[in-house]
Order: structure tokens, then C-alpha cells, then sequence
């Protein structure tokens, strides 16, 4: 399994406190059965604005905890980029990482209350320079929930959808599992995140969500998800 969406590594955001509780959600993940985890701390101006090397370096981190451990997972670096029209200059500046580095994909952070007008201009802009935007749980977006209508345009046009695990388990409340479940059904869901912040609170574990899409899908198309196989291949 890939976790698409962490916030594992230490002192770059809201996420992990410290090394050793990254360690400790290394161990979570790998535990759980997810091999490749993305660690991909919040890039919001202002707030959060990690260096591409820091995150580099902090995945090296990790990985050499893993092998030292002999866990059978991998980190691969990535951010959580929050929706903002500065997004393509951020991205032509080298202040922003794509999803393993690899220039392809782009996760992106609709803010929680809102869709704003230019959204659809910006991930037309993302695609043209060859990104594909992956969009970090939108089933959590209160507009996407009152009406799905306009997230599924924006993948009809080629976005990802990325869900948080604990949105179909109904940890977000009945509301939002009732969307996810819509959007599983309707082919809409790409890839699955823990969004993991902590070894206690939403720790990066996904087989319960996995078994949940596996009930709504079958076996085959859930790998297909867990396996994030729409974003081809990580290393
Ligand atoms: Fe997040």
C-alpha cells in the first residue's frame, strides 16, 4: 500500500513532534502493511514554507531508520501545497515539491470552506506545464460536499483525487463518509492518504479504509487505489 499523504517528517509543520515519533510512525506504517509513504508537509505561505532540501534531507532520515530497522517501507518526499495563485510561480522558483520530486505530480490543498473561482484556471495552468494536480482529500471541502458536481469536472478534466482514509470510516463525521463513498463508487478516488500528524492522533495506517473501499469496490479496483496506480510508478 502507498500513503500518499503524510506529515511525518519532524519540525517542518503542524505534524510529527520529533524524530523519534517519526520513528515511531515509521514503524505504524510499515506495521500496517504500507510500503512507500509520501511525507508531505504543508507548503502554505506564511505558515509552513519548508525547504525542498529539508524535506530531502528528512526523508534520508527516515529511510536510514528503516533500513537500520530492517522495516520494509520507504519514504519518498513530497508537500502538501496549499491552493493559492501563486502556485505556478512557487513551482518555477524550485520552492515546491512534487510528489517524489519526479515533476509529474502536484498535491494540492483546496482550503476547507471554499473552492476558489480561479481553481480550475490554476490546475489548467498545473496540467499545461505537464503536472498533473492531485487533489488532497476534497471530500473534506464543505462545497465539494454540499455539491460533488464541480470536483467531478475537475477530474473529467484529468485531476487525481486523493481521499483521507478516515473519511470513509466516517471519522469525519456521517456527512462526509456518505460523500467519499459517492465518490468511490463513481470512480472518482485515486489514491489514499492517512494524513497522519501523529503516532496517536489519525496515525498512518490504512487497512481498515482499505477494507472499506474493498466492500464498495471488490478487491481488484481497491489495489488499484491503494497501489495509487494512476500516478504510475514510484521508485
Ligand atoms: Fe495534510
Amino acid at each position: 500500500m502507498i500513503d500518499l499523504h503524510t506529515h511525518i517528517l519532524p519540525g517542518l509543520d503542524d505534524g510529527a513532534a520529533s524524530l523519534s515519533e517519526a520513528q515511531r510512525m515509521l514503524e505504524i506504517a510499515a506495521g500496517d502493511g504500507i510500503t512507500k509513504l509520501l511525507a508531505t508537509p504543508h507548503f502554505m505561505a506564511g505558515w509552513f514554507e519548508p525547504e525542498p532540501a529539508q524535506i530531502l534531507a528528512g526523508v534520508e532520515q527516515l529511510n536510514q531508520y528503516a533500513i537500520a530497522k530492517g522495516l520494509q517501507i520507504r519514504v519518498l518526499p513530497g508537500m502538501e501545497v496549499a491552493l493559492s495563485p501563486e502556485v505556478p510561480t512557487l513551482l518555477q522558483k524550485g520552492r515546491l515539491l512534487t510528489l517524489n520530486g519526479q515533476g509529474q505530480y502536484l498535491l494540492l490543498e483546496l482550503p476547507v470552506g471554499d473552492i476558489p473561482f480561479y481553481t480550475e484556471s490554476l490546475l489548467f495552468e498545473l496540467q499545461l506545464k505537464g503536472i498533473t494536480p492531485v487533489l488532497a482529500h476534497p471530500e473534506r471541502n464543505r462545497l465539494v460536499e454540499e455539491n460533488p458536481r464541480r470536483l467531478k469536472e475537475m477530474v473529467m478534466r484529468g485531476a487525481l483525487v486523493q481521499i483521507t482514509g478516515d473519511s470513509i470510516l466516517g471519522k469525519f463525521g456521517r456527512r462526509t463518509r456518505k460523500i467519499t463513498q459517492e465518490l468511490v463508487k463513481d470512480g472518482l478516488v485515486h489514491a489514499l492518504g492517512s494524513d497522519a500528524h501523529s503516532s496517536q492522533h489519525r496515525p498512518p495506517v490504512l487497512k481498515p479504509a482499505a477494507a472499506a473501499l474493498a466492500k464498495l469496490l471488490g478487491p481488484e479496483k481497491t489495489d488499484i487505489i491503494t497501489r495509487a496506480d494512476k500516478l504510475g510508478t514510484f521508485p
